[in-house]
């Protein structure tokens, strides 16, 4: 059966607090109903997005250590004590303990904190973007992941395959899911093929600029692209067209006060999430002024 995207979970979160699910019957309380079903999801997953900022924290720390991300419980990389559960409240914890360990005393970077309250306003951003779109769970996820890459890639100027790959994959699935639960799978060809256009399209960029572009942004390439292709190919062109355009501006702007000279490396990941994450955000409006001017 073939629904307009978007309407189907929607509909059947309707059904479920027992609110008219029939179109037409009265259109301002389906635009109410819409309105809080928006901030309820938005909520949701703002409160979650604080609790996977955590384990985005554990990511960008063990994952460039080769360590596991799983084993053995967070402790603190000076004393080795366990986080205590109370001490791992996202954001709350670093404040109550003034941002030091409570057994050692040794700084804990704001970074920690940092990174949580970003994605959980990233999540909360997502949730209001999809709700009611079978594709969120898939963007949660890329939203998780970017920022973990990103963080990683400032600090150390790489973008770990241990990340790309699991993160690739898990987009692809999810997205092949809402493609089946939309009744639209036509949408999930669509972003595979938009990631290999990506892909070689980086990969031609990486071959004739290499300095410019390591092999790890070719790699998320593919993932960016599968993304962008979901929601349609004027998001693959905005989105990686306002990632070269942030690394430009704000590349120049890094010279230009002299904070790197030309010949310092300067990571391309960050700015590529962030022009795919406004594109997957606001893609539609600025499409729209873009094509209506
Ligand atoms: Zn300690």
């Amino acid at each position: 059966m073939r629904q307009a995207r978007s309407e189907p979970a929607a509909h059947a979160v309707f059904a479920a607090f027992g609110a008219s699910s029939r179109k037409g019957l009265n259109p301002a309380r389906e635009r109410a109903d819409a309105g809080v079903v928006t901030m309820a999801t938005a909520a949701g997953c703002g409160i979650l997005g604080l609790l996977v900022g955590s384990f985005v924290n554990v990511v960008i720390w063990r994952i460039p250590r080769k360590e596991s991300i799983v084993r053995p419980a967070s402790h603190c990389p000076a004393c080795s004590a366990t986080v205590r559960p109370y001490d791992n409240v996202p954001i709350l914890s670093w404040a109550l303990l003034r941002g030091r360990c409570r057994d050692c005393g040794e700084r804990i970077p704001v970074r920690y904190p940092l990174v949580e309250l970003a994605c959980g306003v990233l999540w909360a951003g997502l949730g209001a973007r999809f709700a009611g779109s079978w594709a969120l769970p898939a963007f949660l996820v890329l939203g998780a992941g970017l920022l973990a890459l990103s963080v990683i890639d400032l600090e150390h100027y790489l973008l770990p395959n241990r990340v790309v790959y699991p993160l690739g994959i898990t987009c692809a699935a999810l997205l092949g899911v809402a493609g089946v639960a939309d009744g639209d799978p036509a949408v999930w060809l669509r972003a595979l093929v938009a990631g290999t256009v990506a892909f070689v399209a980086f990969f031609v960029i990486h071959v004739v600029a290499p300095r410019g572009m390591g092999f790890g942004d070719v790699r998320l390439s593919f993932v960016l692209g599968l993304a962008l292709g979901w929601l349609g190919w004027g998001y693959v062109a905005l989105g990686l067209f306002l990632g070269f355009l942030y690394g430009a501006v704000i590349g120049a702007g890094l010279i230009a006060t002299r904070l790197r000279s030309r010949r310092d490396h300067v990571p391309f990941g960050p700015f590529l999430a962030a022009g795919t994450l406004t594109a997957a955000l606001w893609g539609q409006s600025i499409l729209d002024w873009y094509l209506h001017r």
